[in-house]
Formats: structure tokens, sequence, C-alpha cells
């Protein structure tokens, strides 16, 4: 088959940009290989992934145990559609509610969509059990959110590149500051209309902004005090991504590994994606306990991939991953390693101003304006000197390598940032 043939990184750009929308802008590097923490390029050249397609594949690319259920489910049953019923959804979602401790799950494939369903779910519940008049509901979110792409998302995303000319927008949203309680009491104590508030535990889009430590615990507490739903978008930041299980027990002072149990922060809705597959495949999903996910009944919602055999599969060996091999403490771990030793670079630093995050999600500040290419140009030479990492704006550059890392190997990365960051200086 042509496609397979050899091609040159120049050539396969090429293709990309003719035949395909431009709808991204990549970093020019032409991937075709994966394995744990590395990647290599059409011409053989290997690099550290140090963005793990923004937090999917916190298991490793082609993790051994994730690629096995995937393609012995792929031999047996691939897709039913909910109109039958198949023998792993069943299994998967039992899992996965015990993994995370809800009553009840409805699956999806990408993350906009779970973001889309949770929003459903929290108008119907409005509606239905909180006695809102019909098509009154607001959802509060916090500006420069990311929550995905489809036109509802967008509608109360504050970035005009992807809002401008997608118009006429989605009512029913009010948009507060993120990490101000105090806005946040205010819109809940207010409007008796407020039915859910949607955060991100972490803006990873945003440039990796993490909140006070008592943000999420006492949003939450509001939000139950105003019989809001809190609805914690962790697509990004769950699956030990910022070293604990899910970033909304971040907060926590327990010394468990995992959440399950007494979370600190409990979601009334958990949206979930990226590595629920490892990054083998499109799986998200929405958790909730049954006093909400019974609003929705047959013919409500859907997805005809949404739950397939496939994606149960590989779910259930994706997240059995993180437990076996102790992502979330690697993570806590490898990221105090981290971002201590960017903090040693930073003090002699005129290029880097500072290094924030949590766990493995992490981003350094440059020292340059917001629409500067500074940081792209530092990408382009991360790639060169074989670490692939990726600008979220002019000057922040984010840093989310798989959670399988060594500590070796982090500080091989750390040797290639700062010998990188050293050519930028003045
Ligand atoms: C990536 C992301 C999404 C959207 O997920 P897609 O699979 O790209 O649709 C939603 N929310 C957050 C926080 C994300 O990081």
């Amino acid at each position: 088959m042509a496609v397979l043939d050899h091609i040159s990184s120049q050539e396969a750009m090429a293709l990309e940009n003719k035949y395909g929308a431009q709808n991204y802008h990549p970093l020019p590097v032409v991937l075709s290989k994966g394995e744990g923490v590395f990647v290599w390029d059409v011409e053989g050249k290997k690099y550290y992934d140090f963005l793990s397609a923004y937090s999917s594949l916190n298991q490793g690319h082609c993790h051994p145990k994730i690629v096995n259920a995937m393609t012995e489910q792929a031999q047996r049953l691939t897709l039913t559609s909910r109109a039958f019923y198949n023998d792993m959804l069943g299994r998967y979602e039992k899992y996965a509610t015990e993994y995370f401790n809800f009553d009840k799950m409805l699956p999806m494939n990408s993350g906009a969509e779970a973001v889309e369903t949770a929003l459903k779910l929290c108008r119907k519940w409005a509606y239905e059990v909180k006695g809102i008049d019909l098509n009154k509901a607001e959802i509060v979110v916090c500006k420069n959110n990311f929550h995905g792409r489809t036109t509802t998302i967008i509608s109360f995303s504050n970035d005009p590149v992807a809002r401008k000319n997608f118009g006429p927008y989605t009512d029913g949203f009010i948009k507060i500051e993120y990490d101000n309680l105090k806005e946040l009491e205010y819109v809940l104590s207010s409007n008796p209309n407020v039915a859910g508030f949607l955060v991100e535990p972490i803006q990873g889009e945003a440039g990796v902004y993490v909140p006070s430590d008592n943000y999420l615990k006492e949003a939450k507490a509001l939000c139950e005090k105003y019989n809001v739903l809190f609805i914690a978008d962790e697509v990004q930041t769950g699956i030990a991504r910022t070293g604990r299980l899910l970033a909304t027990c971040g907060n926590c002072s327990c010394e468990k590994k995992d959440c399950s149990g007494t979370p600190d922060v409990k979601p009334d809705i958990l949206v979930l994606g990226k590595a629920l597959s490892g990054g083998l495949y499109p799986v998200s999903a929405v958790m909730a306990s049954n006093d909400i996910m019974n609003v929705i009944q047959p013919g409500n919602h859907g997805s005809t991939f949404g739950g397939n055999p496939i994606a149960a599969a590989v779910a259930i060996a994706a997240l059995e991953v993180v437990k076996e091999e102790n992502l979330a403490e690697n993570a806590d771990y490898l990221g105090k390693i981290f971002r201590a030793e960017m903090n040693k670079y930073i003090k002699d630093s005129t290029i880097v101003s500072s290094v924030r995050g949590k766990g493995l999600l992490n981003a350094i500040v440059i020292n340059d304006d917001e629409d500067s290419d500074t940081a792209w140009n530092i990408c382009l030479k991360l790639r060169d000197n074989g670490l692939l990492a990726k600008p979220t704006h002019g000057n922040i550059i984010r840093f989310a390598p798989p959670l399988v890392m060594t500590e070796d190997q982090l500080l091989d990365c750390v040797s290639i940032i700062t010998s990188t960051l050293k050519e930028f200086e003045v």
C-alpha cells in the first residue's frame, strides 16, 4: 500500500498541508514510532515525548498490556452500537465506577463529548430534581477555560481564535474569574437558576494555572450550600497526571495512593478522557451518583461508538496499568524533582521567569511577551536536542511527559531543557 511506503518528513508535512484542513499548527516533526517515553521520527531520530498528546499517554506510548487488550478485543468483537448489549461494557462500567467511587458512568469517546454530556446531565438534573424553571438553568464556568471545541463549549470560551465567526453561541453560561471564591459565592447566592459549576482543577491549556490550596474544597462546599452541581473536568488533570489519581484530591493531606474511598473533594459530576485509554483510542466518560445519572433515560443521549467493546477493554487495561505501575506516586515524586531542578536553573536565568504545576503537569513561563515567538523557537531547539514540547501561549511551554518515566530519564530531560534554554539567555 502506497501510504505505508517510506516517506520523508518533508513529504509527510507537504501532504498534510495540501490535503488536510489547517486547523492545527504542529511543530515540524513527523513521528512514526513510539515506545514508553520515547518517539521516533521517520528519519529514525529519537526524542523524549514531553507532551504525551496533552496528557493522553500517561501510561507511555504503546504500552504492551494495553496494546494486547486492544488487539485481542479487536479480533473478537469491535462494535455493537448500544442497540444491543455487549459482554465488555458492563464489566468496564463496574470496574471504572468502583475505581473512581461513583455509582454510574456514561461512556463517550472524546473529551469534548464528555463535557457536553456533563452539561446536558446538569441541565436535566436542574429541571427535574432541583426544580429550576424550564430553559432558565445557568452553568457557571471560569475565564480562560478549555473544555473542547464543540459549538456549545466554544460559546463559553474566551479564546477569540476558538470563537470568532462560529456564532450564534449557546446561552446559559456565566463566566467568572478562576480561583476566585468571592465571585463564585456572589454568583451562587444571587442567582437561584445556577445548576452547575464547571471547572478544571488546574487550567492546563490556559498555561497550567494551579489554583490556591483551598480553592477546590471551598468551591465544592459553596456548591453544596447552594445546591449546585460541582462538575470537575479532569480530562487533562485526571488519571495520575498531577500526582494523585484525580487532581480534585490534589489538596488532600492523606497518604493514600489513590482517592477511592473518601477523597478530599468529590465532584458531583466527574469528566474523564485522554489517558482513560492510555492514548490508544478515544475513550471518555462522565461519572455521577444515581440521583444525578438517573435523570438520563433511553433516547436522551448517546453515541454510536460510546461504550464499544474495544474502548471497554482498552480502558480497563489502561486503568489497571495506572495502579500496577504506581503512576500517581511516580508523577508526584518526579514532579517535585522537576520543579526543584528548574527552580535551580531559574535563579540565574533571564529567559525563564518561573515554573509551576503539580505532579508531571508543569509549565515554564518565558520572560517575553505573550504574543512573542520565543517559546516556539525554544521548542524548535528542544526538538533539535531530542525533546518534544509545545507552547500553550507565546511565552508558556507545557511539560507533560508520560508518567512511566524513570528518575534518570527525567534528569536527562532536565539537562536537555536547561542546556537548550542556555542558548536563549541574553
Ligand atoms: C483536551 C481537553 C478536553 C477536550 O478533549 P478532546 O478529546 O480533545 O475533545 C476537554 N477538557 C480538558 C480539560 C482538556 O484538556
